[in-house]
């Protein structure tokens, strides 16, 4: 009986270590886990951070690169417009109609800015990635003078259309032309916080030929060019300050004085009551690139 007792007790104890071992085991194996399980989720937040962090650098690299890009642009053309038109430039320009292998194509706008339909257009040309040349009309640059610094710093090219636009005034004598080009020369060199700025491109109002002032319009043209002026008109136009008062009209007369030319100046308006021009301008762009014209503008004709 005794011998039973002594045997039976030692069982008793062993079972009760054995099961605190495991609750100890299973408490062990559990804080295990949970420690490994909170490791992987950590070393998981980790990469994802870091995967995140390259992401956001590469981001930046990529924001750091355009703006450098940007940068580098802006500054060629500051440089681009601080000098002379060199003999091989103006000779470019003389001859920018003539055919070429490849069909170009230059948009211009006359008589801008204005606040109302400008920057409609260069929200245009910014989103179909078009850069255009603005013959700016002086008084205009006066009152807009932000428009064509955002212009300029776009990429388009910033001319001369006079300061008047009263042909009366302008076409008196070659000096009164001079004298309109140079009032609003330094309108547009205000505007862009730049005095060094010279466009040395004017666009005669009415064009260098014809009407009432052509005689006067040709010693105007003389007169500009001694000076180192040289003048644009175009071969294609839109007729939008004609009286064209739809927006397929203004398409079909660009379409129509366009015709099989590889070389195009199209000539369009950005005054404030132009807004038919900006609306047909959204189905020109596409329709040109359909054709196969590229866009260009006076930065490309300069070295
Ligand atoms: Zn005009």
């Amino acid at each position: 009986m005794y011998d039973i007792i002594i045997t039976r007790k030692p069982n008793k104890n062993k079972i009760i270590v054995l099961i605190i071992l495991l609750i100890l085991l299973v408490f062990l194996a559990t804080i295990s886990g949970i420690k490994l399980a909170d490791y992987n989720k950590t070393k998981k937040i980790a990469e994802e951070y870091k995967k995140q962090q390259e992401k956001i650098n590469l981001e930046e690299l990529e924001k750091k690169k355009q703006e450098e890009k940007k940068r580098a642009e802006i500054q060629k053309r500051i440089e681009q417009t601080s000098r002379p038109f060199s003999e091989e430039e103006k000779d470019k320009i003389a001859h920018i109609y003539r055919s070429t292998e490849e069909k170009i194509v230059f948009l211009t706008f006359d008589d801008g800015p204005s606040k109302t339909v400008t920057p409609l257009i260069l929200d245009l040309l910014k989103q179909e990635d078009v850069k255009a040349t603005f013959f700016t009309l002086g008084n205009n640059v006066k009152n807009n003078p932000d428009i064509v610094k955002r212009a300029f710093d776009e990429g388009h090219y910033i001319a001369n259309h006079g300061y008047s636009h009263k042909y009366s005034d302008i076409y008196s004598s070659p000096e009164a032309t001079l004298n309109e080009y140079n009032v609003a020369e330094q309108a547009i060199k205000d505007a862009l916080g730049n005095q060094n700025y010279t466009s040395r491109l004017f666009r005669f109002p009415g064009g260098s030929n014809g009407g009432y002032y052509h005689d006067a319009k040709q010693s105007s043209k003389a007169f500009l060019r001694e000076n180192g002026i040289v003048h644009l008109d175009w071969n294609c136009l839109s007729s939008d300050a004609a009286g064209a008062n739809t927006k397929e009209t203004l398409m079909q007369n660009v379409i129509d004085t366009m015709g099989e030319k590889s070389s195009v100046v199209i000539l369009m308006h950005d005054a404030s009551d132009k807004i038919l021009t900006y609306e047909m301008l959204k189905e020109l762009i596409p329709y040109l690139k359909e054709k196969g014209y590229k866009f260009k503008n006076i930065y490309d004709l300069l070295d």
